[in-house]
């Protein structure tokens, strides 16, 4: 080394001696002010940067000639059906509505002679509502969302030859968000909204002023959001301030020159994807997203519009962009693109091929995750997957559900067992008590099941690719120790839409300056989600941990909200569980018998479409409620003939009323039953035994079983009293619960259980989502009027109450004891009919009972969950109205009470008292929400031990009823009754296993739809689960001829080979485990 020469640099000798002029610091608040009014509307605008916007605009005719066609009513129709109508005449400044409704436009374009030659010809439309460009031949091309969000078409080469060219506009009277009547979009929506069509025109851009358009905004940002005490943004404001001062309005070239400057802060690259190859490290990942709900403001009928609309135009962005890479979820609104729009879908499959359009997420919608049923929740996943891998070639990696209000706790575990071990969400941003501290992190399981999951620290999935966006996806990323990488999740949605061109370019300048000047976190495109966990996966060991649900604090009030969509669900769920189940006993046995499996299948996607994340949750507006409740009723008729097939197909048929000899019962529980069964107006029968139709006895009273017994006492009160429980009912309420073979009193003295309560319920904003935590500083208990004897049998007594709520609302409750039966736990059964008008109040009843507990259980998915009954800290109190499934239980050592319910799904337990929540009356954004009658059955189920398989076993029963059925002509009942069920688990130390599910192969040859390979012969699917969060052991002895078993994934792939041996397999499962096995069939 050496030689070399260090030059000094000389000062240069011209510095003049005198200062020649004052010359002063930049005020920077004023300079950084005056940056916005180079590019904004209003005064200046004739006079600024959006003077010179456009080259040349044709409107009105010849250019632009308008008629129209206007759809009837709220129908939609086709391109077909719309074009063979006449259009009449119309022009710009023509209104169209009302709200909801559909009008075809004929516009025929010739492009004027000045302006063929220009650099960009678009058409520019603005109806202020949601549009669709179709070609002439009837091709969808581009959606239009108006109100300046998304108005232009790039116009075809072709049409520059000076000839006229047809196209058509749809239009669709809502806007993104609907038809909220004014700001506040939650409102109900106005059903007399009309919209004027503001702008139909050709416009010919002029690109450079589109280009700095940009330019000035992101480096205006820069200014703006750079921390002043760094030289990054005093270099922004001078740049900017020096590209104002080189405008020259009028001066096309002077727009050169302003983006030369623009230059020195953006770099030379950003005017294309080059930009993104400079090689620098990026931690920012942007992918283009379009969140489109289902059903929300707006019906399901008009999603299929939106999804059509929106993804054409990423189609079109993508060719125009080749940075722009785009995941999109819910395998829905792919199928009925496929039907409605094959024309896009197959523009949709060749980017798919190209790598560019992510089909996301891996389920059937982007559904709510407290309500549905574990079996839900695996239905979702098995019909997303298997409908991307049968039209795009491979199932998703990654479970998707950015708007989604809550997670819950098996949620991992279902994940892995569907083939993805990956998550995102970012919905938890929105606490409004406790911050949630991890973005990148492992989300473990009940059963201990992990997967990565990430929150973009933009804390958004509709980001509009703002400079700061990127900048707080480092700035609020809080796992900054582990990993600093984030994905950006960017483009208009709810209402769908996703990126636009303004997006990709903003985001191409950010680049730019990172790499330029930098301090702003490097953004990079191109990626895929996959691409971005991948990186992610390799150091997952060292990511944190977070165990059990993401609790969402927020929403409480969507485990309420529109009851009678949520007794729907829970009826469907149970519906298609008890069919497959029998369906499948049937088929097998009787080779006659065709499995519906096309008609489940239907079934399952409309109960799976109606779980989207606001229609089950309540929070849509009425039409999308008048819409499920015709899809439910459509799966509750097919479930019904399917039944009657059958039971038909088991030699029976379902009756009113028979008799002990001639009657059997229909049971789908999977374990020993042993319970009452009406079979006439005033007998019962016992039932007894296992497999799904079981024989009758003769239920008779003896001296150690004296029935159920109703004592009208001095006081007015009334004692309700079986074998195990005395039930004391006073003025409408439980006042004393005695366990006699307990001797424990369940009732605190004085304290009244099956209280009704009401609280105002006003909350922040959100009304149809939110309970907010001051309702319960309102509570006010109902009184009840009289109580009356309303059934006095042997086999059953029960007492009746009104309780008057207001003027409008009331409530007739049914308090009901049965005969205990032997070696069953005794419950007391409620039901009620409410009558319910009431604004902005929530009822709940609540049971204050002798147990102590700092932590109550609540029936998940697939296992329970824990949740603290006291307001410790912050994370406690947020819990104070939870979600439960079919019980609730608060038990102490030795000994506790459920609280089971038919079709609720709001629950809180505040200190020793017990409340299920029953109805909610918000007026947004369904103004009547609720109102009406509502049925609606619970139990209050004491029991001696922890929480425990008697609990599970009750909530199972309590909702799936013994049906009536009898031997049809021809049979009798003992030849239809089995001597042993097909299928039978035991367990060998707990009685914790459930058999959950049993449902035909999918893709078995008899019974495929055939959009998956089918396999050759019959097989029998078993889902098995650990309802209690131990080791469960047990076996699975069959009946049937089986030569194989496998354990598989949800997804029915073969894992491993299970060893059977005289019909009988081993059963071995982790605590909360979910198991599922396949039985192959001879
Ligand atoms: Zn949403």
């Amino acid at each position: 080394m050496g030689g070399e020469t260090y030059t000094q640099k000389k000062p240069r000798s011209e510095y003049p001696l005198r200062a020649p002029k004052p010359v002063g610091q930049l005020i920077s608040g004023i300079y950084r002010d005056r940056i916005s009014q180079f590019y904004s509307r209003g005064q200046w605008e004739h006079n600024n940067l959006l003077a010179m916007m456009n080259e040349g605009v044709a409107s009105g005719e010849p250019h632009v000639q308008l008629s129209v066609w206007d759809a009837p009513g709220q129908s939609r129709p086709s391109f077909d059906d719309a074009v063979s109508h006449e259009f009449k005449k119309t022009s710009v400044g023509s209104w169209f509505g009302p709200s909801w409704s559909t009008h075809w436009f004929k516009a025929v374009l010739k492009v004027p002679e000045d302006l063929r030659d220009k650099r960009l010809l678009e058409l520019h439309w603005d109806g202020n509502n949601e549009g669709m460009v179709w070609s002439e031949d009837g091709k969808p091309l581009q959606g239009l969302t108006g109100g300046g969000e998304r108005v232009e078409w790039v116009l075809p080469e072709s049409f520059r030859d000076g000839k006229e060219h047809t196209i058509y506009v749809e239009m669709a009277c809502n806007g993104m968000f609907g038809n909220a009547p004014g700001g506040d979009s939650i409102q109900p929506p106005d059903p007399n909204k009309y919209f004027q069509l503001s702008r139909a025109e050709i416009v010919a851009v002029n690109p450079d002023a589109r280009q700095l358009y940009i330019d000035i905004w992101i480096i205006g940002d820069a200014a703006r959001e750079f921390p002043s005490d760094s030289w990054e943004q005093h270099k922004a404001l001078t740049t900017c301030n020096g590209v104002i001062e080189a405008f020259e309005l009028g001066n096309k070239e002077s727009l050169k020159t302003c983006r030369k400057i623009a230059e020195e802060y953006l770099g030379s690259n950003v005017n294309s994807a080059k930009v993104y190859d400079s090689g620098k490290e990026p931690v920012v990942f942007g992918i283009g997203h379009c969140h489109i709900d289902s059903c929300w403001l707006w019906p399901f009928a008009e999603t299929k519009r939106k999804a059509a609309r929106s993804w054409s135009n990423q189609c079109n962005l993508m060719d125009q962009y080749p940075e722009l890479n785009f995941a999109c979820s819910q395998a829905q609104q792919y199928k009925w693109l496929k039907e409605l729009y094959p024309y896009v879908f197959e523009r949709v499959k060749k980017k798919v091929v190209e790598g560019r359009f992510h089909p996301i997420g891996g389920s059937w919608v982007e559904h709510d995750t407290n309500l549905p049923s574990g079996e839900s929740l695996v239905r979702q996943f098995l019909y997303g997957q298997r409908f991307y891998e049968s039209n795009f070639g491979a199932r998703c990696q990654t479970f998707w559900l950015p708007d989604t209000f809550g997670y819950s706790s098996q949620l991992p575990q279902l994940c892995r067992l569907s083939g993805m071990n990956r998550f995102l969400t970012q919905k938890l941003s929105w606490n409004n008590i406790n911050k949630f501290p991890h973005t990148t992190f492992n989300w473990v399981s009940l059963d201990g099941s992990q997967v990565i999951c990430h929150m973009p620290p933009a804390e958004t999935y509709t980001a509009e690719a703002h400079f700061g966006d990127v900048k707080r996806s480092m700035s609020q990323h809080k796992s900054l120790d582990q990993d600093n990488t984030s994905l950006l999740v960017f483009g208009k949605g709810d209402g769908g839409g996703g990126p636009t061109w303004q997006h990709i370019e903003k985001l191409r300048r950010c680049r730019g300056i990172s790499d330029t000047v930098g301090l702003l976190p490097r953004v990079h495109m191109g990626n895929s989600v996959d691409d971005f966990f991948d990186k992610l996966e390799i150091k997952a060991d060292s990511l944190v941990t977070w165990y059990g649900e993401l609790y969402f604090e927020l929403h409480r009030g969507t485990y309420t909200t529109q009851a009678n969509n949520k007794l729907n669900n829970r009826r469907a769920e149970v519906t298609l569980r008890d069919l497959e189940l029998l369906a499948t006993v049937a088929s097998v046995k009787n080779k006659s018998y065709k499995y519906p499996k096309k008609e489940f299948d239907d079934m399952w996607e409309s109960v799976l479409l109606c779980q989207f994340h606001d229609c089950l949750p309540g929070s849509s507006i009425e039409m999308c409620y008048d819409d499920s409740d015709a899809i439910y009723a459509e799966v509750f008729q097919t479930g019904s003939k399917i039944l009657k097939e059958i039971i038909k197909s088991l030699g029976v048929s379902e009756v009113k009323s028979t008799t002990v000899a001639e009657g059997v019962a229909i049971n789908t529980l999977p374990w020993h039953r042993k319970a009452l069964i009406d079979i006439s107006e005033n007998e019962a029968a016992v039932v007894c035994g296992e497999g799904s139709l079981l024989k009758l006895r003769r239920f008779k009273t003896s001296e150690e079983e004296p029935g159920a017994r109703l004592q009208k006492l001095s006081d007015g009160a009334f004692l309700l009293e079986n074998s195990g429980l005395k039930v004391k009912v006073e003025a409408g309420c439980i006042t004393s619960l005695y366990d006699k073979a307990a001797d424990r009193e369940i009732i605190p003295k004085g304290q009244k259980a099956n209280q009704y309560v009401i609280f105002d319920d006003k909350p922040l904003y959100w009304q149809a989502w939110d309970v907010e935590v001051y309702h319960l500083d309102t509570r006010k208990g109902l009184s009840c009027g009289e109580t009356k004897v309303h059934e006095e049998k042997n086999h059953r007594v029960s007492v009746v109450t009104e309780t008057k709520i207001s003027d409008k609302s009331s409530i007739e409750t049914v308090i009901s004891l049965s005969a205990s039966v032997a070696g069953q736990q005794s419950y007391v059964e409620v039901s009620s009919k409410v009558t319910w008008h009431e604004t902005m109040r929530f009822l709940k009843v609540e049971f204050p009972v002798d147990v102590r507990s700092s932590e109550a259980s609540y029936e998940t998915q697939f296992g329970v969950v824990k949740r603290p009954t006291h307001y410790n800290t912050s994370w406690d109190m947020a819990k104070f109205e939870v979600c439960c499934h079919r019980f609730a239980d608060l038990s102490e050592n030795g000994y506790g009470v459920s609280i089971l319910n038919d079709c609720k799904y709001g629950f809180a337990t505040q200190g020793s008292t017990m409340r299920l929540s029953l109805l909610r009356s918000p007026k947004a954004p369904d103004a009547h929400a609720d109102m009406g009658e509502h049925h609606i059955r619970w139990a209050i189920l004491p029991h001696q031990g922890y929480l425990g398989a008697t609990t599970v076993r009750k909530a199972f029963e309590f909702n799936n009823p013994l049906r009536l059925a009898a031997p049809i002509a021809g049979s009798s009942v003992a030849q239809v009754v089995a001597s042993e069920p097909p299928v039978r688990l035991t367990s060998d130390s707990s009685t914790s296993l459930v058999l959950d599910t049993v449902k035909r192969g999918e893709d078995d040859e008899d019974v495929s739809r055939g959009e998956l390979p089918t396999k050759k012969g019959r097989s029998v699917v078993l889902r098995i689960y650990d309802s209690l969060g131990g080791r469960a052991r047990g076996t699975v002895a069959t009946t049937w001829d089986v030569t194989k078993v496998s354990k598989t994934n949800l997804l029915e792939d073969e894992l491993e080979e299970v060893v059977i041996e005289d019909g009988k397999f081993a059963i071995d499962l982790g605590p909360f485990e979910v198991a599922t096995f396949k039985l192959q069939l001879a």
